[in-house]
């Protein structure tokens, strides 16, 4: 039986995408192999002896990892329960799907509520067939090396969205250091390989809810992408303007 690292889960309102404003249960999970210079969550990037779970009163309570399936849905179900109200649950990270045969296992059971959704960096292409039954959506991200601090990946994210099956929604992270060029590149590979997909253009937001880029960037970037499909959309983190997790 396959055993999975988790940071935390907790129930929430869903912050960024297709889904935002809906309550997910989420599901992270620890361990990335990338260092995005924006990210916001360090502690989910390394393996930890322990995760925490929250409960509906922000009470945490320590578990020991790593976990099987059925012991984190133990745990989840309670959670379940006593939030009532939820629409889904997010797989997050970290990337998740560097445990995708986890993932896989634990999805299998009927019990976690739907629709699943997977939120990834769309990095990791080979992984994607292991858990693409078992989930409903993939949230993935085109990752920007201006904003990264990481290479391209571009090839990955091209066999990551033609793997997709229609899945898919592509976040794009911008700031006032993303180029014009960067997000023709997206777009474009976008429409090329899913175009039903929508491309969600999401300004880097401070801890604070901060939103740093001048509503003109936004402008042009807005255009740019328009010019290769039909479905963008502007939209920040709202988790962080909410103050919440
Ligand atoms: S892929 Fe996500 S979790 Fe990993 S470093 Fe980048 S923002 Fe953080």
């Amino acid at each position: 039986m396959a055993t999975g690292y988790l940071s935390e889960i907790f129930v929430s309102f869903q912050g960024e995408g297709l889904y935002v404003g809906r309550r997910h249960l989420f599901l992270r999970l620890s361990g990335c192999h990338l260092r995005c210079r924006y990210c916001d969550t360090p502690g989910s990037l390394e393996r930890t002896r322990t995760f925490h779970v929250y409960d509906c009163d922000g009470r945490r309570t320590e578990v020991q990892n790593p976990v099987t399936p059925s012991q984190l849905l133990g745990y989840a179900l309670p959670l379940l329960e006593a939030a009532g109200g939820v629409d889904g649950v997010a797989i997050t990270g970290g990337e998740p799907l560097l445990q995708a045969d986890f993932l896989a296992e634990l999805l299998a059971d009927a019990r976690w509520p739907r629709p699943r959704v997977l939120e990834t960096s769309g990095t990791q292409p080979d992984k994607l067939a292991t858990v693409l039954a078992v989930i409903d959506a993939v949230s993935m991200d085109i990752k920007l090396p201006s904003n990264t601090g990481e290479p391209a990946f571009w090839d990955d994210h091209r066999r990551f969205l033609a793997m997709s099956d229609g899945k898919a929604y592509v976040k794009v992270l911008v700031d006032a250091d993303t180029s014009v060029a960067e997000i023709e590149q997206a777009a474009d590979l976008v429409r090329r390989q899913s175009p039903a997909s929508p491309v969600f253009l999401q300004p880097i937001t401070s801890a604070v809810g901060r939103v740093e880029i001048s509503p003109e960037a936004l402008d042009r970037f807005f255009a740019a992408a328009r010019r290769h499909g039909s479905d963008v959309r502007v939209l920040p983190q709202t988790h962080r303007m909410l103050g919440i997790r």
